[in-house]
């Protein structure tokens, strides 16, 4: 019997990796996509075929329509898509909301906001005419939270992300797709490190109610169960995976 196809964004590590890999060892075969390192997204196929699936990685900057093409292109060959993790992200160097440059908001919306959006649409594209197929947006609990003095235009492209969730899971709801987001907290991955901060979680996690940052594999459990059949009359929400927070 084959394999559903699931197609992840930003899949070389973290929260993308541990998804991936949960979703091979759930029958899914994978399409990964990365940006940058190449590497993490080979290992992350590597431990999914490992599982039993097939796995196909894809160079492509979600910022750049062209490139969001190419991933559809290759879906297309594989397809017929079944499901999509909408989770390529970044985060900038903590700043005030004062000091925001153009070139900044520029980078973030277009790959938080602009480059999701697209992803999503073209994923819908596929699944509708099949009346089935499930999309779970990566936000964010900075969504309602802020980030003030870290990064309120961050914060700002997750709730644009969790508004469109809703927006999108309305126009598709009746077809039989569903669409829902997940807002994860205070995660262990290298986003800190790369927004300057490594040690950024364990530094806030005196805040979570739960008294300690979370795992992207407890990030994963959750996207996988939105996933299932066992969601199967959700649409539309975003659920918190925060500890509380
Ligand atoms: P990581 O930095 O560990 O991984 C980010 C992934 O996104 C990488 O695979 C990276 O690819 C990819 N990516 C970055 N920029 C681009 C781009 N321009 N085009 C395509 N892919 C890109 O982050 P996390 O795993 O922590 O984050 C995953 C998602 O979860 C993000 O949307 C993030 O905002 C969200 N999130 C994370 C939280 C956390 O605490 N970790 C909390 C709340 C939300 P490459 O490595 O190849 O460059």
């Amino acid at each position: 019997m084959s394999r559903p196809l699931c197609l992840i964004t930003g899949a070389s590590t973290g929260i993308g990796a541990a998804c991936a890999i949960l979703a091979a060892q759930r029958g899914y075969d994978l399409i990964l996509t990365y940006n940058s390192d190449a590497a993490g997204a080979q290992a992350t196929a590597d431990a999914c075929i490992s599982h039993g699936a097939t796995a196909q990685t894809v160079q492509a900057d979600v910022a750049d329509p062209a490139a969001i093409d190419r991933v559809f292109a290759i879906v297309d060959a594989k397809g017929p898509l079944a499901a999509l993790i909408n989770n390529a992200g970044i985060v900038g160097p903590a700043i005030r909301a004062t000091d925001l440059t153009h070139a900044r908001l520029r980078e973030m919306f277009d790959i938080n906001v602009i480059g999701a959006m697209l992803v999503a649409a073209a994923a819908v594209q596929r699944m509708e005419p099949r009346g089935t197929g499930t999309i779970v947006n990566i936000t964010s609990a900075a969504a309602r939270l802020g980030s003030a003095n870290q990064y309120v235009d961050y914060a700002a492209t997750k709730a644009a992300m969790d508004i469109f969730t809703k927006g999108l899971s309305d126009e598709v709801a009746a077809t039989g797709l569903r669409v829902m987001g997940i807002a994860p907290g205070l995660i262990e991955t290298p986003i800190h490190g790369k927004g300057g901060d490594a040690d950024r979680a364990q530094r806030l996690a005196h805040m979570v109610p739960m008294q300690r940052t979370g795992s992207a594999e407890e990030v994963a459990n959750a996207v996988l169960w939105l996933m299932s059949d066992e969601a199967s009359y959700i649409t539309g929400s975003t659920l918190d995976v925060t500890g509380g927070r």
